[in-house]
Parts: structure tokens; sequence; C-alpha cells
């Protein structure tokens, strides 16, 4: 009998002590965050791309495609300065497979015809803000040319801009880099091959801004004036104090983006359809941009 009572006490024990762990632990658990999906938490990231018909133009895209590609919650508005829209442009917009929005903006006839420098992927650009302000309400938007070179990491750094971020730009000239020039821990002026009276001589890789702001600013666009571009649409957003614009890239300390720029390319000659008119080529000359 004393060995059934005292199996019975151990039971007993057993049972309530699995009890009480069980219920600690469920509420263990219901004090741990629901995991979230990052994309649901990120705030949404708007890249503004110009892009005009060239023979580097479907590289080019594809290289910054594939980039984009690994930043979640971005929505890439690609704006080809043209008249017509590009299949060729889509079918390689839909195999990268980013989010993307696809808008014709012409420059005006009268800077085409110009002899001097053109303002380009202006009226490219002023589309994407266009777009933001009626489609937008959160979020940061980026100006990405479609022939730079972007570190993934500058997109995660620029997703939390409140007003206006800046970071160094690496150039491929004798100047090496364009940058704010920051001394303890305050921009005391920027470091660029040309400064030409501009309030803001910054490339225009170097800067992003957020869509609040812009809501805030209803008349910032980008002027039609070649060289200052970033200078014109910065002042735009006035008032903006150098004492707000937010530091990244580890304070202007890294490069984690480039002006690059890619040799300019004849078109390729027309193809000789007596010779290949049944061969895989005829298919292949659709995407090239031909004389
Ligand atoms: N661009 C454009 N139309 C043009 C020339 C350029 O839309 O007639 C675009 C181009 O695709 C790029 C941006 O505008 O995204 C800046 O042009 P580019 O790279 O030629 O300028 P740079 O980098 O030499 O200042
Ligand atoms: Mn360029």
């Amino acid at each position: 009998m004393a060995v059934a009572k005292s199996i019975k006490m151990y039971l007993t024990i057993f049972v309530a002590t699995t009890c009480i762990y069980m219920v600690l632990y469920q509420y263990h658990l219901s004090r741990q965050p629901i995991p979230q999906p990052e994309y649901i938490v990120k705030p949404p990231l708007y890249i503004i791309t110009p892009t005009f018909r060239r023979a580097e133009q479907l590289a080019e895209l594809t290289r910054l495609g594939y980039t984009l590609k690994h930043v979640v919650n971005l929505l890439w508005l690609v704006i080809e300065d043209a008249n017509q829209t590009s299949p060729l442009v889509i079918h390689t917009l839909n195999r990268i497979g980013v989010p993307y929005e696809y808008f014709l903006a012409p420059m005006p006839e009268e800077y085409k015809k110009a002899k001097k420098t053109k303002p380009r992927g202006v009226s490219n650009r002023n589309r994407g803000l266009e777009y933001i302000r009626a489609n937008a309400t959160s979020g940061v938007f980026y100006f990405a040319d479609d022939d730079n070179t972007y570190d993934i990491s500058i997109f995660e750094q620029m997703r939390y801009t409140k007003k206006v971020s800046m970071w160094p730009v690496g150039l491929v000239t004798q100047f090496g880099v364009s940058s704010p020039i920051i001394r303890e821990g305050k921009i005391k002026g920027f470091y660029d091959g040309w400064i030409g009276g501009r309030k803001f001589p910054v490339d225009m890789a170097g800067f992003a801004v957020s869509v609040k702001f812009l809501h805030e600013r209803p008349n910032a666009k980008m002027p039609f004036k070649p060289g200052y571009e970033e200078d014109g649409f910065l002042k735009s957003l006035a008032p903006l104090n150098l004492t707000e614009i937010e530091l990244l890239a580890s304070n202007c300390t890294e490069i984690l983006t480039w002006h690059t720029q890619t040799k300019k390319n004849a078109n390729a000659a027309a193809l000789n359809v007596s010779t290949y008119g049944d061969t895989n080529l005829v298919e292949l000359n659709k995407f090239l941009v031909r004389t």
C-alpha cells in the first residue's frame, strides 16, 4: 500500500510540474513578437531610372535590374526618353522580374535640338516625381541612372531617410569622388570636380529624398539646366538646411555608388539578310539597335 501511495504521489508531482512548465512555456511564446516578413515592415523605395534607346540600353537595364532584384519592397520607375514604348524594354523588364512601372517622357524638342549639352534624363525624372506625388504616401525615392553602379547596402540605408540623405559617389574621372566634406560629423562643404556656383554640388547618384518631404514641397522639380539638375532640384526643396541632411555610408567614409559611364558605341550594322535570313540571327536581330 505504501508503495502504491508513493507512486501516486510521485505521479501527481510529475503531472503538476509538467503542467506548470507547459503554462510557463505558453506564456513565454505569447510574449514573443510575431515574426514579420521583412518586406512588410520596411519602408518602400521608389527608384527613378531615366533611360533612352541606344546600343547599350538593354545591357544597362539588365545590369541595374538584377542589382535591384536584391532589394525588397521596391518599385522601379523606368522612364524612357522616347515618343513610343519599346517592346524590347518591356520584354527585358518582364524577364528581370523586379516590380516596375514603365512610362514615356520625351525630352522637349527645344532641348533636343540644342547643339550644346542637353538636360539628359530631366523630363524622365520629373515624370517619376509626378508618379510619386500621385501614388506614394510614404517611403523614399532615389534617382538611379541606368548606367551607374550600386552596392545594394546603400538601398537599405537610404530607405530610412527622413528628409534628404547624402553619401559619396565614386567617379571614374581624375577627381575620383564627389562627396559632402565632413568635419566633426558635420557638412563643411562639398568635394566635386566642378562646383560651378552651386549650393549643392553633388552627383545625381548621391542623394535620396523622403516621399513625405516631397509632398511638403509641392513645387519641387528638376530644372532643364545642364549641370545644375541636382542643385536645382535640391534648391527647389527649400527650406532645406545643410544641418538637416542625413549622412549615410558611415558618415560619408565609404563609396557605395559609382557614377560609371559605358563607352558610347556605334549602333550595330544592318544584318545581311541574304546570307542569314534563314537563321537564328534574324531572331537575335530583334534585340539590337541597328543603324
Ligand atoms: N538619358 C536620357 N536621354 C538622353 C540621354 C540620357 O533619358 O538623351 C538618361 C540616361 O539613360 C541616364 C541619364 O539620362 O539614365 C543620364 O544620362 P547620361 O548617363 O548620358 O549622363 P551622364 O552620366 O554622362 O551625366
Ligand atoms: Mn551616366
